[in-house]
């Protein structure tokens, strides 16, 4: 299976992964996770990007595409499947990726699109914590951990909150997404492969009710 999680910020695209990956034993590819990693190991990358992400916005498109089309040629489990999570992000990039994935003879069987109420996606956001030793995603109401201040999966006792879900960082990455990310739904919606979930729901129902593979 190879699809691509396509929403706004807090549409739940990251959660969603961690379920897929879980129940089909593929990758979980998330150009975020990627950028954070690189930021908070120090490397040229890490360094290169920060303040784009600090600040909610894009990375170049060029970067970005670079470390996609090394972790698709490289890695011999995504070869087996995938998900993508944060990328694409212009269309640019989505016609960078279709090239890619053409050349790689890996096509993606659809791009899932999680249409999302923007009241809350900021209230996804700027309640969401994370587990520092593995990433688990928790929310302080709708997600909490069964024991405060612990991650159910790992034990780890630093949730933190991203940098970048303050309010006004949200909101320029709500802008961002509408200007740069949007036409992209009209980009997938012309080549049929659009699937349109709503990204209100529970990741559960959504896990449960994901469209077949193409
Ligand atoms: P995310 O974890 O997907 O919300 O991404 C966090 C931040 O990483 C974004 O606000 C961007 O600054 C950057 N980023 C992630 N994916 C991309 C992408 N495909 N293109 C450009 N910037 C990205």
């Amino acid at each position: 299976m190879r699809i691509v999680l396509l929403g706004p910020p807090g549409a739940g695209k990251g959660t969603l992964a961690a379920l897929i990956k879980e129940k089909q034993g593929i990758v979980h590819i998330s150009t975020g996770d990627i950028l954070r990693e690189e930021m908070k190991s120090g490397s040229e990358l890490g360094h290169e990007v920060q303040r784009y992400v600090d600040s909610g916005e894009l990375v170049p498109d060029d970067v970005i595409i670079r470390i996609i089309e090394s972790k698709l040629s490289h890695d011999q489990q995504a070869r087996k499947g995938f998900i993508l999570d944060g990328f694409p992000r212009t269309v640019n990039q989505a016609q960078s990726m279709d090239s890619l994935l053409k050349k790689l003879d890996l096509p993606i069987d659809y791009v899932l699109y999680m249409d999302t109420d923007v009241d809350l996606l900021i209230q996804r956001l700027t309640g969401r914590r994370i587990c520092r030793q593995c990433g688990a995603v928790y929310h302080v109401v709708n997600r909490p951990p069964v024991k405060e201040g612990v991650c159910d999966i790992c034990g780890g006792t630093d949730l933190y909150q991203r940098a970048d879900d303050n309010e006004e960082t949200i909101r320029n990455r709500m802008d961002v997404y509408l200007s740069n990310t949007m036409p992209i739904v009209e980009y997938y919606k012309k080549q049929c492969k659009l699937e349109t979930v709503d990204g209100g729901q529970d990741a559960e129902v959504l896990l449960n009710e994901l469209p077949q593979p193409r």
